[in-house]
């Protein structure tokens, strides 16, 4: 599969739909379409909308010297958000946004395929894990249809103090480990020797690895 002319063809797609929600710049996001790494946050902010990128303002430079500290490249990985256009007053996106949002994200996903999805926030956890629970979840590992999901504390969120800080720095530290055990479960899963607890009260499914 082309990639990036897929992807450019949903962004196309997409500034022609006149029935989606929100009128400002639509950010589609960024990035490399070949990664093992997709990273979706919530919504633009008033910086993206400008710039028509996503987290570009300071949670975004939070987010991006995470990447860094990594040994990763920005431009290797993809960032994205639920909702691809600003919601007004940064107020966050409602139930029907994220609704009419949805299938170009999960068109973006497909294309893009990656090994993991990080979940930034509450709204994009959610989006994949409607039962989980930020403080609680946030770097654990699920599985969502056929990919895995890390939940992430959402940067804007780690800026508010120290303990958050902290807890967003240890969850992204864990990330290339996470990676490299998903690449083993896939492997694994083929043989169908896979160990992912369900969770048939929470509706979801946690591989038990940390
Ligand atoms: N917050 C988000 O969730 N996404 C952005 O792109 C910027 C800030």
């Amino acid at each position: 599969m082309n990639k990036p002319a897929e992807l450019k063809k949903l962004e196309i797609e997409m500034l022609a739909d006149k029935k989606l929600p929100l009128k400002t710049n639509l950010v589609f996001g960024e990035g490399s379409p070949n990664t093992q790494v997709l990273f979706i946050g919530e919504a633009p902010g008033a910086d993206e909308d400008r710039q028509k990128r996503p987290f570009v303002g300071r949670s975004g430079q939070l987010l991006r010297k995470n990447i860094r500290l990594l040994g990763w490249k920005e431009e290797d990985v993809y960032i994205t958000n639920i909702v691809k256009r600003r919601p007004p007053e940064n107020r966050d996106p409602s139930p029907d946004e994220i609704e009419s949002y949805k299938p170009y994200l999960a068109r973006q996903i497909e294309i893009i395929n990656p090994k993991i999805i990080v979940a930034l926030g509450r709204f994009s956890m959610n989006y994949f894990l409607p039962t989980a629970k930020i403080t609680r979840d946030q770097g654990k590992l699920f599985k969502y249809e056929k990919w895995f999901v890390v939940p992430v504390l959402h940067p804007a969120a780690a800026l508010r103090g120290n303990e958050m800080m902290k807890m967003f720095e240890e969850s992204f530290k864990k990330l290339p480990a996470i990676i490299e055990k998903c690449g083993e479960l896939t492997e694994e899963d083929k043989n169908e020797k896979i160990k992912i607890k369900k969770e048939p009260e929470e509706k979801i499914e946690q591989a038990k690895l940390f």
